[in-house]
């Protein structure tokens, strides 16, 4: 039976079970779907036709008795003469000595390495079976142990694939399978166990990779219905006229994908499931007039909303934006931050917990203990990514249950949205608003600063504003200061006192920082020199230059981001990016910055220089890592799971239907393992 431990096969004793265990193989199931992580081509080749550095198998007579040679300690050369046709090649082990007794004078030889085209050499790395070669060309490579070594794992599988392959329970529902020409599953292990070709393990792995996707999405909506269930959302009726109304006073057209994305939070909100919602549009491309519109919404079916943002300079900026915004609407907007007055802050919180308030802007002050709302039903969090904690917990420990709209501009490719993010519905604006100026991005080393130093000059004298960024690089605040510091100097001096420099760091106090803010921002200081403090949200038009030091120094996000502070005006921007990279990759970061302006393709290529894991931060722990899957390169595979995953859910809640039976066994024995499922 498939739930049999793995010792009923033949060979298992109990260091070798050990072994398996440790590799998460107990049963008889786990072992079949236990699969290579890759596969080694054992292909023969003619001699002429390999390429250097290529891994190949090279099939001959041996015609020079193995020579072992010791040097150093623990090393070991060991030499064999082939004959290949009519070319004596010679194959070199390293420290495999006991190799030595496969090899006979006058036998055939299958062996399997690294080709030095130049020297006609062969650097060892495995001895097939040698005289009639029935080792099978092209052969799985699978994470193993101490305990449990490849060719052993292979006899194991097969033992077991001969014992049960016939009785794997079908996953996948069989109209899902036909429609994607997925493989049964018996066609799915054998075919990632044994092919006998590239093509016969490329198609089993489309299969499996699917198959691993789907079974993960399975969990993730039977994770949200039980949320969904449990947590009775709210139904929002909102005016779609007063909405008609706001959105006609506006400047500008919203969009197409401003629309599509106001409508797709809209019906979530009218509907009576709790919306959980994530918003990613690149820096600029105006989500904060979504978010307006769609709290707007909740206003006219009298509802508070909230919207909170990381900063308070950010936070002061929105309120005034919005204030103006909704001048002749009947909405009572405040502000409440860290730095409100205890006076302020007395009577907003009255206000808030009267009702009186409708519209509540701020930094995480807006969900501590003392707030109390008096019918709070949405909650909009700005570049969601900088909240540490969990908003939503947070919210719910509060005894409060409003529907949640996370926005964020660190563009995760959608791939990872839906992995990561997989209990939010993402929305995504993924367009911005026409007649922005593209910026140009420029590289250039230390030594060329005089280039950075001109474009400055000149943007100034065209009426411009400029940003200049240095990193938090140090390991103490003290250094990094000095950095911001003698940047400021610098610039100072050679632009000279007719231009107005100012210093911003982390350091200041809110008030300080919100006054040079604002001064920058109302046109009266031109160069604002600062650590990353400006990097979120900040909205200056008139800036036209963002210089950053040590660009090397951020990640590909980050740069981007600051990118995105200038070019939101009507003039052309630059950004110029000042670093001495160290290594490739670095080189290689800021040669994209400057190829690309576009935040989802920088993402993509983030994850690529770096791997998935760093994007997320803290969440790193709670990023699913996949066996075989790739969320990027096989991101239409988990897209298709996706859809499916939630359209069985949306037909049989209760996956009743007896083509989803498995399914139902198969959560059932997750939730078992693991006590519940979250
Ligand atoms: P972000 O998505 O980075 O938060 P913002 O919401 O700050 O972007 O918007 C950037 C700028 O674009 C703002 O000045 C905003 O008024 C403007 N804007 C937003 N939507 C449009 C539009 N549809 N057409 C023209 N300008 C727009
Ligand atoms: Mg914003």
């Amino acid at each position: 039976m498939l739930t049999d431990a793995v010792t009923t096969l033949s060979g298992v004793g109990e260091k070798r079970a050990e072994g398996l265990a440790e590799l998460g193989i107990t049963t008889i199931y786990d072992l079949l779907y236990y699969f290579p992580f890759r596969y080694d081509d054992l292909k023969v080749k003619a001699i002429d036709e390999i390429a250097d550095q290529e891994k190949v198998t090279l099939k001959g007579v041996v015609v020079a008795a193995p020579i072992v040679t010791r040097f150093g300690p623990r090393k070991t050369r060991l030499n064999v003469k082939i004959q290949i046709e009519h070319t004596v090649v010679l194959v070199t082990f390293f420290n495999q000595p006991w190799l030595q007794d496969k090899f006979e004078m006058g036998d055939e030889a299958a062996v399997y390495g690294k080709w030095d085209a130049l020297r006609h050499t062969l650097t060892g790395m495995k001895v097939l079976a040698t005289q009639n070669s029935e080792h099978p060309s092209f052969t799985g490579i699978y994470p193993v142990n101490k305990h449990v070594r490849q060719s052993w794992l292979v006899e194991l599988v097969k033992q077991a694939y001969d014992r049960d392959g016939q009785n794997l329970p079908e996953m996948i529902p069989d109209d899902i399978r036909a429609k994607y020409k997925l493989l049964p599953e018996q066609a799915i292990v054998a075919g990632m166990h044994f092919p006998q070709t590239p093509e016969q393990a490329s198609a089993a792995r489309r299969s499996a990779v699917f198959r691993e996707f789907f079974l993960f999405q399975l969990q993730l909506q039977a994770l949200r219905q039980q949320t969904d269930a449990t947590s009775n959302g709210l139904m929002i009726p909102y005016d779609n006229q007063a909405l008609k109304a706001l959105i006609a006073t506006l400047p500008f057209e919203l969009t197409r994908a401003q629309k599509k994305v106001v409508n797709e939070i809209c019906a979530d909100m009218k509907a009576p499931t709790h919306m959980n919602r994530l918003l990613q549009g690149d820096v600029g491309s105006g989500k904060t007039i979504v978010a307006a519109i769609v709290m707007y919404a909740a206003v006219t079916a009298r509802y508070q909303a909230a919207l909170m943002v990381p900063t308070e300079v950010l936070a002061e900026q929105h309120y005034a934006k919005l204030t103006a915004l909704f001048q002749g609407f009947p909405v009572n907007i405040a502000l409440l931050t860290g730095s409100t007055s205890t006076k302020d802050r007395r009577s907003i919180l009255t206000g808030l917990e009267s009702g009186e308030i409708d519209f509540i802007i701020g930094t995480h002050a807006l969900i501590q203990k003392a707030v109390n709302y008096h019918s709070l039903g949405l909650v909009v969090i700005d570049e969601q990514h900088r909240f540490g904690v969990n908003q939503r917990k947070i919210l719910q420990e509060k005894g409060l249950k409003p529907d949640l709209l996370s926005m964020t501009a660190t563009p995760i490719p959608r791939t990872l949205a839906i992995t990561a993010y997989g209990e939010m519905d993402v929305s995504i604006i993924d367009e911005l608003p026409a007649g922005r100026q593209p910026i140009t991005t420029t590289w250039i080393r230390k030594n060329q600063f005089r280039q950075a130093l001109d474009t400055i000059k000149t943007q100034l004298g065209l009426g411009g504003q400029a940003f200049a960024i240095t990193p938090l690089i140090a390991e103490s605040e003290k250094v990094d200061l000095q950095n911001a510091e003698q940047l400021f100097a610098d610039l100072q001096g050679e632009l000279g006192p007719q231009v107005s420099v100012a210093l911003l760091h982390g350091q200041m106090k809110a008030e300080e920082k919100d006054t040079i803010m604002r001064a920058f921002s109302d046109g009266e200081i031109q160069v604002l020199v600062s650590t990353t403090v400006v990097e979120v949200g900040v909205d200056v038009p008139n800036a036209t230059v963002m210089l950053i030091m040590d660009a090397d120094r951020f990640g590909l996000a980050q740069l981007h981001q600051l990118r995105g502070r200038v070019g939101r005006g009507h003039q052309a921007a630059y950004c110029i990016l000042v670093a001495d990279p160290k290594n490739e990759q670095g080189v290689e970061r800021m040669t994209i910055m400057t190829e690309t302006n576009d935040g989802f393709v920088l993402a993509e290529k983030d994850l690529e220089l770096r791997g998935s894991g760093e994007i997320f931060g803290d969440r790193q722990s709670g990023l699913p890592s996949f066996k075989l899957g790739d969320p990027v390169g096989d991101f239409n595979s988990l897209a298709v799971a996706q859809q499916v995953a939630s359209q069985i859910f949306a037909q049989d809640p209760t996956l009743a239907q007896p083509e989803h039976k498995m399914i139902q066994r198969y959560l059932n024995s997750i939730r078992q393992k693991n006590g519940s499922l979250d």
